[in-house]
């Protein structure tokens, strides 16, 4: 078991009160970590702690916020294995699951490092005589990142490394299901030498997330606000950010699509979504959550999907390599059971898997699925996936666009522009021709549409997001006035 604090101003706290919550492992029940319970004062205190740091880190070289933001990425790096041991034991992912976020979040923050220098402004053509106007951008003040659990280095990483790097001191609000994971993240920032105040972290117990939340939100330091989760509590955090005219960046659920044309090369289309569907589980939310199969591919697709998702190795992450781990908790096994009873209730076809009644979970595969099921429609985070079958390419697209959610999406076929024009009709902030549903790079903008949210992180976009865009003109000869 492993008892955790809180970062505030600098130092390792508990929570006014001596207060913890415990989360335990999904798959035997033992406790896995112990975490403070922030009251509303702690939170208040880590938005002025922030508050306080933010004239001094904003008014960093760029070259020096780069250099700590690099040194974040070496200590991220060197914790790969207690990563991979906090993540078995909090969320039951696996240890491939864990090398990869530590590898994807030290690429987000040497992005960050990166982008320092480029905060760059614009001289505009003004229309008074002598006027020089610029379109200047600097950092906002502080930031509020709330990440989630199934991507936590990658997410809660993400959250932070671009508001530090514009020269905003920020906050995260780390996942009630693995606090410690998320608080390796704030050791290894601690490590590279941050000054105090400039990253705070602080966790509460599953209860207090809404009164936590609006504290640091109503706090007039705090002048951004991004949150990756579920749409159901996006929407509860995109009214209190209404409430306080706070804006916000909300990366949302998903139901990504992968369409498979006539034309696609099957064995990569059956690559592609074997990786895109069962990764972590299923629990990513550019998880290939929908595979359109045209009709006349679907057999040979369906067949070699399959015979892949049933040899995926399964087991306790703890005890040795395996592709699918424990999903995070038993809600998850009865979302899924429930969506599999239905689906095969309503006429859909088992090609593998099926229910279980542990957090391991195996691949599962049902074809002929329709929209009267709530498959079709729903997310599962989970590793059981739909394939609807269609005819041609426009019934594909309209498939593909039939749902509330739009994140990530794939197109195969080996006609690349017919993939294209597909492509550009697709209602998501992703599309990935010939590749799969999962992908992220730190420079690339990565956000969605509809359901999905809205704002954008990666590269430029997160800039954008994370300063503010000010007008400022120097009059450099006499002006003139009217009276
Ligand atoms: P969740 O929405 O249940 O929880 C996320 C956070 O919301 C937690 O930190 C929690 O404390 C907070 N929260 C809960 N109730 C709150 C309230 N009333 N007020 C304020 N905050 C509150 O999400 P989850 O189950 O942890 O994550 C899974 C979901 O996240 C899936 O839907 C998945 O698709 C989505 N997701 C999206 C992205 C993306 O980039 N778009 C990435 C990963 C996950």
């Amino acid at each position: 078991m492993t008892a955790i604090s809180m970062l505030i101003n600098g130092a390792s706290v508990q929570a006014t009160g001596g207060a913890t919550f415990e989360r335990r492992n999904p798959l035997d029940g033992t406790v896995a970590t112990t975490a403070p319970a922030a009251t509303v004062a702690d939170a208040v205190a880590a938005a002025d702690a922030a508050a306080k740091a933010f004239p001094a880190w904003s008014a960093l070289g760029p070259n020096a916020r780069r250099a700590l933001l690099l040194k974040a990425a070496h200590a991220l790096e060197s914790k790969v294995d207690a990563f991979a041991a906090a993540m078995a034991a909090e969320t039951g992912a696996s240890g491939m699951w864990a090398g990869f976020n530590v590898h994807l979040a030290a690429g987000l923050l040497q992005e960050a490092a990166a982008l320092t220098t480029q905060i760059a402004g614009e001289v505009i053509p003004s229309d008074v005589p002598g006027s020089l106007a610029m379109g200047v951008r600097q950092a906002a003040g502080v930031v509020l990142g709330i990440a989630p659990w199934n991507a936590p280095i990658i997410l809660g990483v993400r959250a932070i490394a671009t508001p530090l790097a514009c020269g905003n001191t920020v906050i995260l609000k780390g996942s009630e299901l693995c606090p410690a994971t998320h608080g390796l993240i704030i050791e290894a920032l601690q490590e590279a030498g941050l000054p105090a105040g400039v990253v705070n972290f602080v966790t509460n117990a599953p209860a207090d997330a809404g009164a936590v939340v609006e504290a640091i939100v109503a706090h007039p330091a705090v002048r951004r606000i991004n949150f990756t989760g579920s749409t159901k509590v996006g929407r509860i955090i995109a009214q209190t950010c209404a409430k306080y005219l706070k804006p916000v960046v909300l990366e949302l659920g998903g139901k990504a699509p992968l369409l498979v044309l006539d034309d696609a090369d099957i064995d990569a289309a059956v690559a592609g979504t074997v990786f895109g569907a069962f990764a972590n589980s299923g629990q990513i939310c550019m998880s290939t959550e929908r595979i359109i199969v045209d009709n006349a591919v679907a057999d040979a697709f369906v067949g070699k999907l399959g015979e892949r998702a049933k040899a995926l190795p399964l087991g306790d992450p703890r005890k040795g390599p395996v592709v699918l781990g424990s999903v995070v908790d038993m809600a998850t096994v009865h979302r899924c059971n429930a969506l599999i009873d239905d689906a095969l209730a309503k006429g859909a076809k088992l090609v593998c898997g099926g229910k279980s009644d542990s957090t391991l979970m195996q691949a599962t595969v049902l074809d002929h699925v329709t929209a009267e099921m709530d498959i079709y429609r729903e997310e599962s985070f989970g590793p059981v996936k739909p394939v609807v079958r269609v005819n041609g390419v426009e019934e594909a697209i309209a498939c593909a666009n039939d749902n509330e959610f739009g994140l990530s999406s794939a197109v195969f076929s080996r006609d690349v522009a017919k993939a294209w024009n597909v492509a550009a009709r697709i209602e998501s902030g992703i599309c990935h021709v010939n590749g799969p549903t999962v992908h992220d790079e730190g420079q690339m903008p990565f956000g969605g549409v509809k359901s999905s949210g809205y704002g954008r992180f990666g590269g430029m976009a997160g800039v954008r997001e994370f300063t503010e865009l000010r007008w400022i003109t120097v009059q450099t000869t006499p002006r003139h006035y009217p009276f």
